[in-house]
């Protein structure tokens, strides 16, 4: 990598932000599209977003990345707002559109939707299991209600923020709970775990995977293990599987394009997290 006055820097903000990924996918990108950009992470701690993005005006950095703790406060502290963004209250992304003026941008949700595209799947008229009420759950359910699905049953284990999700699926959503929760998963065409459950070695799963069967599709946003628990046992009762590394390059992937206006170099980005991952002893 060479350096420069000319380098363009791109960053991602969050706390705890050490562990983040982005900074060896995107600067895996910015390498393999020949482009002289440089992607760093930095650690602002809760309630900073706003210095954040005025220190993003004042140094005029190429593109942000934004991750927990600062969503809520990004999305409500840019100068404009995609549509996503408006209806979830968070972006994780952020993009300078020119004068100073920045653009606050959601691709969790998109980035979700071409993974299940790459694995041949689409949401049109299928019913729909998420599992998970988080930021996550709820940039799932969106893009699952606008790319037309059916109906988007939605489990969690609170029930409040659970109705909060259901309800950005309007018509087509509900929450599932007691007696509804087996029906809900044998009836979907997809279940996805959104939560944090099987990160990590302990090899926990979301929901009961003897509910799940032959004909289904599985997705975990999880991807650390690549292949959890849950995926496995989904795999061993016949249904098609959908890793988190997926979602986590393609949303890094609509983030370089916004930023660069270049085509993201997707099969670079797949090869550094996975890379990356057996580094950290997560890839099986
Ligand atoms: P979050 O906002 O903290 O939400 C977590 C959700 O999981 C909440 O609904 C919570 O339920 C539920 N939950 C947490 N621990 C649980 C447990 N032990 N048992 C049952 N439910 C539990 O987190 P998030 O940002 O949505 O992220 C969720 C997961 O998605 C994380 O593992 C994250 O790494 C992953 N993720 C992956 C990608 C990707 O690109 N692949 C992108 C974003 C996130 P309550 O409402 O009851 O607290």
């Amino acid at each position: 990598m060479h350096l420069s006055a000319q380098t363009r820097v791109a960053a991602v903000i969050g706390s705890p932000v050490r562990h983040s990924l982005s900074p060896v996918i995107h600067n895996a990108a910015f390498a393999a599209a020949g482009l002289d950009w440089v992607y760093v992470a930095f650690e602002v701690a809760a309630g900073g977003a706003r210095m954040a993005l005025d220190g993003m005006r004042a140094l005029d950095l190429g593109g942000l990345s934004v991750t927990m703790p600062h969503k809520d406060d990004v999305a409500a502290a840019v100068d404009e707002r995609s549509d996503v963004v408006k209806r979830l209250g968070a972006a994780n992304c952020v993009v300078p559109v020119g004068g100073g003026r920045l653009r606050g941008e959601s691709t969790d949700g998109a980035g979700f939707l071409r993974s299940l595209g790459d694995a041949g799947f689409d949401p049109a008229g299928r019913r729909c299991c998420v599992v998970g009420a988080g930021g996550a759950a709820r940039a799932v359910v969106l893009a699952l209600v606008d790319a037309g699905a059916g109906e988007v049953a939605v489990l969690n284990r609170s029930e409040a923020s659970g109705q909060r999700a259901a309800a950005l699926a309007g018509a087509v959503g509900r929450l599932a709970s007691g007696d509804g929760v087996a029906a809900a998963i044998e009836g979907a065409d997809l279940v996805v775990n959104a939560t944090p459950v099987g990160m990590g070695p302990g090899g926990e799963v979301p929901i009961d995977p003897a509910r799940l069967g032959a004909g289904q599709v599985v997705a975990d946003l999880v991807y650390h293990p690549i292949r959890t628990a849950f995926l496995e046992r989904a795999a061993a009762a016949g249904c098609r599987t959908v890793d988190g590394v997926g979602m986590l390059v393609h949303q890094a992937a609509l983030a370089f394009e916004a930023w660069t206006g270049e085509e993201a170099p997707l099969e670079a980005m797949r090869g550094a997290v996975a890379a990356q991952l057996v580094e950290r002893d997560f890839s099986v």
